[in-house]
């Protein structure tokens, strides 16, 4: 939540911080559309990867040397700033994860059946990416629950009455992103904690594409638990964080069993750690941790709410100067859309799309993005996505219009 930055950010210098930017792809300058996915990396995030483990490698915890103890603290300071980022309470409710999808199996597994039985509702949307959906499923099947979807409205935005008329006595737990990764919509967190605290529901945001984007505070979202992944706010891959309420956690059995999360092993039986350790079983990922910490430094030194700003605008941009593509649909037009711009084009298939521009050097992403049933409900089979990040600018639209112009010269 700390904002250090007082003044606008010049973010044309900031893009040249990220050293892979500055490559070309098939012979043309790289214009990277793809930061949804998985989003680039400052030197400072690649620098702090290299010292941590060129100066002060080792494992962490238990260690009673230097090198371990350094680790240790450098892992350990990583919790504070995640919780700062995330305006939350305390270090001790940052759990680190192999990424969003871990975090959301983790809830499913340990909490889930604490508050799902047999007959309950799990209540999620269409929109939602699979790793917000299957957890659920498996959940569902384990304690003999239901998954039920909420729709969204054809222009991608998100009807909260419409909503609350899918919530009912047997209504368990809400699981919804915060921002979609297809559509943008960006989803009233705050209300809907209310609703879902109201119902006796638990509430679970999966925040993959939301804190990468804009500023988060846990204790104004009121939600359960909240989760994302490393590598998409420029921080290494295979590094996730949950965020889960002290009390919720303290009341969760462990996810894996195995070194660091235990307090006494005998033969027969096990006491457990209590939270965070009790969810981080094994060498956990140090480096990609440390990793993180230096994109969150990043991040915050700019200011998310700089960010936001900057980000909303080259959206606004994007919309305006794609919408004189010929032939070109937009999916998802919801007010205040954030960080992914999805199509479709008359003339050519998403992936036919996305071949021929990267002859371009334009990057983009086609197909189901991981949301089969948000596919199913527009009637597509695959969409293209465009997705921003810090670094993107108003030149990479330009060049992605005038690339699908000749796309529609191809095919037309
Ligand atoms: N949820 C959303 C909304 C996403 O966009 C993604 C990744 O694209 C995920 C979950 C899964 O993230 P990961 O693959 O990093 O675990």
């Amino acid at each position: 939540m700390t904002d250090t930055s007082a003044h606008k950010p010049d973010f044309a210098a900031l893009r040249n911080q990220f050293p892979i930017l500055s490559r070309e792809v098939n012979g043309k300058p790289l214009v990277y559309l793809d930061s949804a996915a998985s989003s680039q990396k400052p030197q400072l995030v690649l620098d702090a990867v290299h010292a941590a483990y060129a100066e002060t490698y080792s494992n962490v915890h238990r260690g009673l040397h230097f090198l371990s103890e350094a680790s240790t603290d450098a892992y350990e300071a990583v919790r504070g700033k995640v919780a700062n980022l995330l305006g939350a309470p305390s270090h001790d409710e940052v759990i680190f994860t192999s990424g969003a999808t871990m975090s959301l199996n983790l809830i499913a597994q340990c909490h889930g059946p604490l508050v799902v039985g047999e007959g309950d509702e799990i209540l999620i949307t269409v929109a939602e990416h699979h790793a917000n959906i299957v957890p659920w499923q498996m959940l569902a099947q384990r304690v003999g629950a239901k998954v039920v979807a909420a729709p969204v409205g054809k222009d991608g935005s998100f009807d909260i009455e419409l909503f609350k008329t899918y919530i009912n006595s047997r209504t368990k737990l809400i699981a919804l992103p915060h921002v979609s990764n297809v559509l943008g919509t960006v989803f009233p967190i705050t209300e809907l904690s209310e609703i879902a605290r109201n119902a006796g529901a638990s509430f679970v945001v999966d925040g993959c594409q939301g804190c990468i984007h804009m500023p988060v505070d846990m204790a104004a979202l009121g939600c359960d638990f909240y989760v994302f992944s490393g590598h998409k706010l420029y921080g290494p891959s295979g590094i996730g964080v949950l965020w889960g309420r002290a009390e919720l956690l303290a009341e969760m059995p462990p996810f894996m069993g195995g070194g660091d999360m235990i307090d006494v092993v005998e033969i027969e039986r096990s006491t457990y750690a209590a939270p965070p350790h009790r969810f981080e079983a094994g060498t956990p990922p140090i480096v990609e941790v440390i990793g993180l910490g230096a994109a969150i430094d990043f991040v915050q030194s700019i200011g998310m709410d700089h960010i936001y700003q900057h980000e909303a605008a080259l959206i606004a941009y994007g919309h305006e100067r794609l919408a004189d593509v010929k032939g070109l649909n937009f999916i998802g037009e919801a007010d205040g859309k954030s960080g992914v711009i999805s199509f479709t084009l008359d003339a050519a298939h998403p992936h036919d799309i996305s071949t021929l521009i990267d002859q371009d050097g334009v990057a983009i992403r086609a197909g189901h993005h991981c949301a089969q049933p948000l596919m199913t409900f527009f009637d597509v089979s695959s969409t293209a996505r465009a997705s921003i990040g810090l670094y993107s600018q108003e030149s990479d639209f330009d060049v992605l219009a005038t690339s699908l112009e000749k796309v529609n010269r191809i095919f037309g």
